[in-house]
């Protein structure tokens, strides 16, 4: 098939009005394969990734060591019949309660990243036995009723209202607006230790552990959504880690499947799984923690550990940074800030249509980035843990030249 067959039988069969914007931004182009921090077009195009699939491909594409595990599993049990127990799940479990902050020990497993916060959502009920949900304003925790609600943005919120009932939401980052709604009715507090679609907004030092201690002294349950920011995204294992945070309920997703199986996953503290401890089958999943995707989520982990890619991750993104700040000082009509940790960036423009042409300009040199969600005037950065610095360089340098193109008409923007 070529392209344009592809792109047709999108707009006939898929969405016509989404084919059309990405046609509009110069998009035309078909996934062929994926290697390391590169994806080629089905026309032999290269393109350099530095999207990493909204940071699901923190290992790059197609690590060797995730398909081999993978494979290993599709010739001899990929999905669980869910009667028998699964070796996979058990051994990606106890490797989260290793790797997550103290406190955290048991699992269920699922296949995205919404599902995950649903899990939390519900999981904060069942524990507490309060309805109360506080969220902060512009966060980004899914599409599903659950965590749509939990979604601190109108614009996907109000086509599907009436939401669920008991959420309220809170500037982010602001540790006084929280304290004056959490009360001895609130089960839990949802945040991202990173806004992540919000544009790449990192809150003060020390506000995920005020966040921790203020629902503690009124006995809420802190959930903390590390399905972009957890697996090595910004540096540590994850976001909370910075700040030395422990959640009672923590989601993931995105990177645990090692950007070749969907998987996500609630994992909760003994206090926070009471409820679930007591009645199991309140909640399940047919798909949800298959031995293929748990093999994969096994083998990321371990490949995290064996590459050093969280000190990777952490120098890297480092570097990283300053080139883009050294760019935002030469272009301060077309770049406002820079913001970011580890592997986790985000350039905040002064315009918002700037931020579609800089996604094009870069797309046709052969680099995907794309904005925020929430936030269109944020590119987001977020490549693959792996990428080695000459790479970096080379971004560094075509960004340079997108931006220096960009500056040329940033007024009429
Ligand atoms: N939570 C956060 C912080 C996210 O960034 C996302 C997706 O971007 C989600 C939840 C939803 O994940 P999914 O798209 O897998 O449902």
């Amino acid at each position: 098939m070529t392209p344009e067959e592809v792109m047709t039988k999108y707009e006939k069969y898929i969405n016509p009005a989404a084919t059309r914007l990405f046609r509009f931004m110069g998009l035309s182009s078909v996934e062929g394969s994926g290697e390391g921090w590169t994806v080629t077009d089905t026309e032999g195009n290269r393109f350099i990734d530095c999207l990493g699939g909204y940071g699901m491909f923190a290992l790059g594409h197609r690590h060797p060591k995730v398909v081999e595990a993978v494979e290993k599993q599709l010739h001899s049990m990929p999905m669980s019949g869910k009667v028998l127990f699964n070796e996979p799940m058990a051994e990606l479990a106890e490797r989260l309660a290793a790797v997550t902050p103290g406190g955290l020990q048991y699992s269920f497993f699922c296949n995205s990243g919404a599902e995950a916060v649903e899990g939390c959502l519900k999981m904060a009920r069942l524990a507490t036995h309060r309805t109360e949900i506080v969220a902060t304003e512009n966060a980004f925790h899914g599409k599903t009723f659950g965590a749509l609600t939990a979604t601190g943005r109108d614009l996907y919120r109000d086509p599907f209202k009436p939401l669920v009932p008991g959420f309220l939401h809170v500037p982010f980052g602001d540790i006084h607006a929280l304290e004056k709604v959490v009360t001895d009715k609130t089960a839990a507090v949802i945040v991202e230790p990173i806004q992540g679609e919000g544009g790449i907004i990192v809150p003060p030092d020390g506000y995920l552990k005020q966040v921790e201690e203020l629902c503690h002294g009124k006995g809420a349950l802190f959930i903390a959504d590390e399905v972009q920011t957890g697996i090595g995204r910004t540096g540590r294992w994850f976001g909370c880690d910075h700040d030395g945070a422990r959640p009672d309920l923590m989601a993931v997703s995105k990177a645990l499947g090692g950007g070749i199986m969907p998987v996500g996953a609630f994992i909760g503290t003994e206090q926070a799984w009471a409820g679930f401890i007591e009645a199991p089958f309140v909640h399940t999943s047919t798909f949800g923690g298959g031995e293929m995707a748990c093999a994969a989520g096994v083998a990321t982990l371990q490949v995290i550990e064996e590459e050093n890619l969280l000190r990777q991750s952490a120098e890297n993104g480092a570097y990283f940074k300053a080139g883009l700040e050294k760019i935002a000082v030469e272009f301060p009509d077309v770049i406002r800030e820079v913001r970011g940790r580890g592997m986790m960036m985000g350039l905040e423009l002064t315009r918002e249509g700037a931020g579609g042409m800089l996604m094009a300009l870069m797309i046709a040199r052969h680099v995907l980035v794309a904005y925020t969600l929430n936030n269109p005037k944020v590119i987001r950065i977020e490549p693959p843990l792996i990428m080695p610095r000459d790479v970096i360089d080379k971004v560094l340098a075509i960004l340079y030249d997108a931006v220096k193109q960009v500056d040329d008409v940033v007024d009429e923007l």
